[in-house]
């Protein structure tokens, strides 16, 4: 790489986790050096640590975002299969029980990787960690933004070495990117610097998670990997999961929407297992051997900030990851989200790289960003609102869409062509316009009207079909 490759000496990213890490691997193919701050004590460990507690809970990462990782950490998901992660066909592995249905099992040529969240974090951290030009810094909290003196320009962060006496110490940068999470400051500052905060959306869901880990019993007669089972609106409330991760474990998390919340108690857990809509979760895990105990963790509301739609913001700063978009995380899409706002975040800078100048960087982020966003925003809502309870603004057609994609999401039984659509959408492959494909619509509108190629409703558990 020769110097004048480069767009800037310096470029800072707030926090080191999976945002975080992907932003730094891009920046340094940009930048002379790159500094994360994380304000955990990370070291080596694979374990869940304290600023993110969802670490304790079943994480799964699609295949579009696998994908793109991939792409930038080549050789990552190869490692990690090897030390134990898994990776299945979504549809032929999983087992997922879904608005009244089971899903029909076939090759959908989907494949998503399962393993604990922090074994996933640590191996990008370990990939990002030979980056020559990448620095992480632990135990360091970025306190405020630096700006130049008509604070139209970020110039870099002020941050504080908590395991060197608090030390402060000022990190000039020509790019900051805050991929700080949900708690990010970055809305808090742009107000101290004169600046309108983001306009917020959230959608409540007073959503509760309550997971353990188990050792993954040795049966040769179960034919599924992972299993999901998920409510049906808008009555039953409670969703379990069954996700293998490395070291031959299970973590099983069980969840409440609405305020019907999983208890941390062990007894408990299980009778709250037994009360799901089908029993198949409970036969699962109850002669199986915990490990830990129950970890609770809740989660209040999704969230989105609107960055774009500011008509004002300083040059040289960029917000992404959850600090931008908090999904319902029963979807599963954060992480992906994250992955491809990075890629965002790649292609742009490498359009900057020709013009030679980073100016308008954050106004083209948020702008394509948004886009990105409206996609998988647009699931995840849109299903929380077929609760009547659910909070937040419904937009206009919720009502219409529901209906429609409740029916996509019952022919996900019987007719390959909705599965395969629809995990892509999920998948982050298509767009959710593909549900509105003619043939899919014909094939909705055929069922809905009791013709043939409808689906049946069964409790029994599918098998792997051709
Ligand atoms: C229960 C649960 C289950 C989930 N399951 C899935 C799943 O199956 N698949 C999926 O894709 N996603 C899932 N998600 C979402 C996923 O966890 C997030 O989308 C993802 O972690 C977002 O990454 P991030 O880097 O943007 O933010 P975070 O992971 O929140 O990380 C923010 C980082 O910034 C650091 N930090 C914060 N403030 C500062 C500061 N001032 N100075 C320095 N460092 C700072 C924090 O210590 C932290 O390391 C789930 C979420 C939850 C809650």
């Amino acid at each position: 790489m020769t110097e004048n490759k480069f767009l800037g000496t310096h470029a800072v990213v707030i926090g080191g986790s999976m945002g975080g890490l992907l932003a730094g691997r891009v920046l340094s193919d940009f930048f002379e050096n790159v500094t994360i701050v994380e304000r955990d004590e990370i070291g080596d460990s694979a374990l869940p640590r304290k600023s993110v507690p969802q670490g304790n809970h079943v994480h799964t990462i699609y295949g579009g975002g696998a994908r793109v990782i991939e792409r930038m950490l080549p050789g990552l998901f190869e490692q990690m299969v090897r030390e134990g992660a898994t990776e299945c066909d979504f549809s032929k592995g999983l087992v997922w029980y879904h608005q009244g249905v089971w899903k029909m099992r076939v090759d959908t040529g989907l494949t998503s990787f399962w393993q604990s969240r922090p074994f996933l974090e640590s191996h990008v951290r370990r990939h990002v960690r030979k980056i020559p030009n990448v620095k992480i810094v632990e135990c360091c909290d970025a306190e405020s933004l630096l700006t130049n003196e008509d604070k139209s320009q970020v110039t870099g962060i002020l941050v504080t070495h908590r395991n060197d006496g608090n030390r402060s110490e000022e990190l000039t940068a020509d790019l900051v990117v805050d991929a700080a999470g949900r708690g990010s400051k970055t809305p808090a500052w742009l107000e101290e610097l004169g600046y309108q905060k983001p306009e917020e959306t959230t959608v409540g869901i007073d959503l509760a998670y309550a997971s353990r880990i188990y050792e993954r019993p040795d049966d040769s007669t179960r034919d599924w990997t992972v299993m999901g089972l998920f409510p049906t609106p808008p009555h039953n409330k409670r969703v379990g999961y069954i996700f293998p991760i490395e070291g031959q474990r299970w973590v099983v998390s069980a969840v409440g929407y609405l305020g019907d919340h999983p208890p941390d108690d062990e007894e408990e857990f299980l009778a709250f297992a037994k009360s799901l809509e089908l029993p198949d979760f409970y036969e699962a895990i109850k002669d199986a051997k915990p490990l830990t105990p129950v970890i609770t963790y809740r989660y209040p509301a999704q969230l989105r900030r609107r960055y774009e739609r500011l008509s004002r913001f300083p040059e040289g700063l960029v917000v992404l990851g959850d600090a931008v978009c908090s999904f319902n995380p029963v979807y599963g899409q954060g992480m992906s989200s994250c992955a491809l706002q990075v890629e965002v975040l790649q292609e742009l800078l490498k359009a900057h790289a020709v013009a030679g100048r980073l100016t308008g960087l954050p106004r083209d982020f948020f702008r394509h960003a948004a886009k990105l966003i409206d996609n998988p925003w647009l699931l995840a809502t849109n299903s929380d609102f077929l609760y009547p309870e659910t909070t937040g603004h419904r937009p206009l057609g919720t009502a219409f869409l529901n209906w429609y994609v409740v029916r996509v999401f019952e022919l996900c039984a019987c007719n390959k062509r909705a599965l395969q659509t629809f995990l892509e959408v999920l998948h982050f492959i298509k767009k959710p316009t593909a549900l509105f494909h003619p043939a899919l619509v014909f094939s909705v509108l055929k069922s809905s009207l009791g013709l043939k190629g409808g689906h049946q409703r069964t409790t029994a558990r599918p098998t792997i079909t051709d």
